[in-house]
């Protein structure tokens, strides 16, 4: 019998999760029964948060939402290979964000190597909504460390998170 059970797998850093991360997060679950957000470990990027940190915030988000729209959403922590960890979480498909040209050649490569390694694993891309494709946490992190506002580009928890880092900062450069 064919399983038509679609599970997809959305892999990142999610260092920290942003706004962006959460309406891809969103048009995914409208493709698939069942979510799996890959958190990779990515210690060589040198995350801001911990991924125990990083998952959390994810689950503080992903429950409301896995609620709304009647799936099944959840979190796995990967440090392998993604096409791996796509394999370990029986995914059926792989979901990346896009936003400008600068994600495609990466991304382009990406699926083109993982398709040498396995060719039963289809990558899919969505677009996030107009407001929120320049976000990036990357940037969001910088402003963070410079004292900057965040909450145009990550969920309440997230920002509470990034201004205890500020502060501590600062307390640190002040004493
Ligand atoms: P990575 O370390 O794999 O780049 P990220 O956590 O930065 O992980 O991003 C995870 C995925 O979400 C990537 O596919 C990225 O392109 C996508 N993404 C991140 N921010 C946005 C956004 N604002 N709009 C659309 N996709 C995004």
């Amino acid at each position: 019998m064919v399983n038509l059970m679609r599970i997809g797998l959305y892999p990142g850093t999610f260092d920290p999760l942003t706004l962006g991360h959460i309406d891809i997060i969103r048009r995914a679950s409208r493709l698939v029964d069942t979510l799996i957000i890959g958190v990779a470990i990515n210690n060589a990027k040198s995350p801001m948060f911990g991924l125990e940190e990083r998952v959390q915030m994810i689950n503080e988000e992903i429950n409301p939402i896995a609620n709304e729209l009647e799936i099944q959403i959840s979190t796995h922590p990967f440090e392998n290979l993604l096409i791996d960890c796509a394999k370990d979480v029986n995914a059926n498909v792989i979901i990346r964000g896009l936003r400008a040209v600068s994600d495609f050649e990466y991304e382009f490569q990406m699926v083109g190597m993982n398709r040498v390694l396995s060719d039963k694993i289809e990558t899919v891309f969505l677009m996030a909504d107009n407001s929120y494709q320049s976000i990036a946490s990357k940037l969001v992190k910088e402003i963070a460390r410079l004292g900057g506002e965040t909450e145009e580009f990550v969920p309440r928890s997230v920002q509470k998170r990034l201004l205890s880092f500020s502060n501590t900062k600062r307390n640190r450069i002040n004493s």
